[in-house]
């Protein structure tokens, strides 16, 4: 290790470097204290056998030395993900701040952030994250039955109490956090109730949805369904982007725009400039030519992973062998980033789109999606699109006329929040029998005309409840 560190230093930085670039790392590699079956990162763990996944402070050194030096840009994020990062122990993350604040450079604003699942959450753990400004991403699914439906532990038993806990701690300690949520075949139906939950009981206001898609090929399916831990002592299949088929977790192509258009109607009468969904930030922006979000731009390639011995790949959706661009401490990142193979893997991206998505009226929006999920036939027969194209369109087409109204809000110096009167105006204008603005086949009165809609779980289970629950 010691050689290699040596090496590393002698190589010229590079002129021609991305002034920045959104690193995700992996201190504990694939390795999670619990076992969601839809997880096909646990499957990485067959790509370091024998080893315990642990990121040495030798290393840790050299990952944050090497991305402070690359960036050129004043804001530097410094971002934790797994596996699970809280695996790592405390101490391990306090010693990342010191080394952080250590090689900044003199303008330079690091923000840490951390994706969790949420179950070894305490008040050091939180009183840590508050200190530090870190902000942290908290797994969610939606309500207790749809949450546990594949977030389970090796057990098979349903985390949401845990997490619940885990979300309370969040909340004392005043942490900035966001919900990260995977829509799926479990919650697809459910996108307005799922977001009702988020935002009444959790109380975000940040919020990220991401589908669920997980390749199998005939040969793979029906290990694939079956979940991708090493539960019932079965061997590991490694997860890699190939094969055209889904498992049955997987949420349907035209489902996905589905759940985002129900959860848009709910948001756009009542949270703009209060919520931020993610995904309704990044394609407001798309409309003004900016892309903040590396699945919808153009192309792609910023946004490598770390794992936990330094090896670095080219996305955290591609850690697989055909991807690794070399280990950072032979290699500067920078180098890495910025190299022919590196540019290729992101420029592929645009330099693949079917025809069906060139001639598309929303590919200044979606831009043909994440490279991952292209394995589907175009319409014309062709190759390469999007599993997921369907509900894209959908997604993108429908939002249009209340996107371009927000812009032109704010092309006026108003604030985008004032489409709420808007949308209040045409609704007062509509009947309860009318087909639903959401398109989705219910009267208007009985889905988003409704404001107080019936929840189809009965009731939602209170995060109060749930906390008591794991106690
Ligand atoms: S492959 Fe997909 S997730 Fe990875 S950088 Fe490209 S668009 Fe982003
Ligand atoms: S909506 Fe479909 S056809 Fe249009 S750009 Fe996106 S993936 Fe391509």
């Amino acid at each position: 290790m010691k050689t290699a560190a040596k090496t590393y230093k002698q190589l010229p930085m590079l002129a021609d470097g991305p002034p920045g670039f959104h690193l995700l790392s992996k201190p504990s590699g694939s390795t999670c204290n619990i076992n969601c079956t839809y997880c096909f990162f646990l499957s990485k763990e067959a790509l370091y056998p024998n080893d315990k996944s642990r990121m040495s402070v030798e290393t840790l050194e050299v990952y944050i030395r090497q991305l402070l030096e690359s960036h050129t840009t004043p804001e530097v994020t410094i971002a934790w993900q797994g596996g699970e990062p809280t695996l790592m122990r405390l101490d391990f993350f306090k010693t990342a701040v010191e080394i952080a604040n250590k090689h900044k450079k003199p303008g330079q604003n690091v923000q840490h952030t951390f994706q969790t699942n949420g179950l070894l959450l305490d008040d050091e753990w939180c009183a840590f994250f508050k200190e530090h400004n870190f902000l942290v991403g908290l797994s969610v699914d939606g309500p207790r039955e749809i949450h546990d439906a594949y977030r389970q532990d090796r057990a098979a038993k349903g985390t949401f109490d845990r997490v619940m806990k885990g979300w309370e701690v969040l909340r004392k300690h005043e942490v900035d956090f966001n919900i990260l949520c995977t829509v799926h075949a479990a919650n697809e139906m459910h996108g307005r109730e799922v977001y009702r939950f988020f935002r009444d009981e959790l109380k975000a206001q940040w919020i990220q949805f991401i589908p669920i898609v997980e390749r199998a090929s005939k040969d793979t399916l029906d290990i694939a369904n079956s979940g991708w831990g090493d539960e019932n002592g079965r061997n590991r299949l490694l997860y890699t982007q190939t094969g055209n088929l889904v498992t049955e977790r997987t949420v349907g192509g035209r489902q996905y725009g589905q759940f985002l258009i129900d959860v848009f109607e709910e948001w756009a009468r009542n949270d703009v400039g209060t919520v931020f969904v993610q995904l309704f930030d990044v394609t407001l922006e798309a409309y003004t030519g900016r892309h903040m979000l590396c699945l919808h731009a153009p192309t792609c390639g910023y946004g490598p992973a770390l794992e936990h011995n330094g090896d670095l790949y080219s996305c955290d959706h591609f850690v697989e062998p055909k991807y690794k661009l070399g280990n950072i401490h032979e290699t500067h990142m920078q180098a890495m980033v910025a190299s022919p193979e590196q540019r290729k893997f992101g420029n592929d991206k645009r330099d693949t789109l079917t025809a069906q998505c060139k001639r598309c009226e929303v590919l200044p929006l979606c831009n043909g999606g994440c490279p991952k999920d292209r394995f589907s036939m175009s319409k014309d027969l062709e190759p390469g699109q999007n599993y997921l194209c369907a509900g894209l369109e959908l997604f993108y087409k429908h939002t249009q006329p209340a996107m371009r109204n927000m812009i032109m809000l704010l092309q006026q110096g108003q604030a985008p929040s004032n489409i709420m009167n808007l949308k209040a105006a045409e609704d007062e204008r509509r009947t309860a029998d009318m087909p639903c603005t959401c398109r989705g086949g219910k009267a208007f009165g009985d889905c988003h005309g409704n404001p107080n809609p019936p929840t189809a779980f009965g009731r939602i289970t209170s995060a109060k409840q749930a906390i008591l629950a794991a106690e």
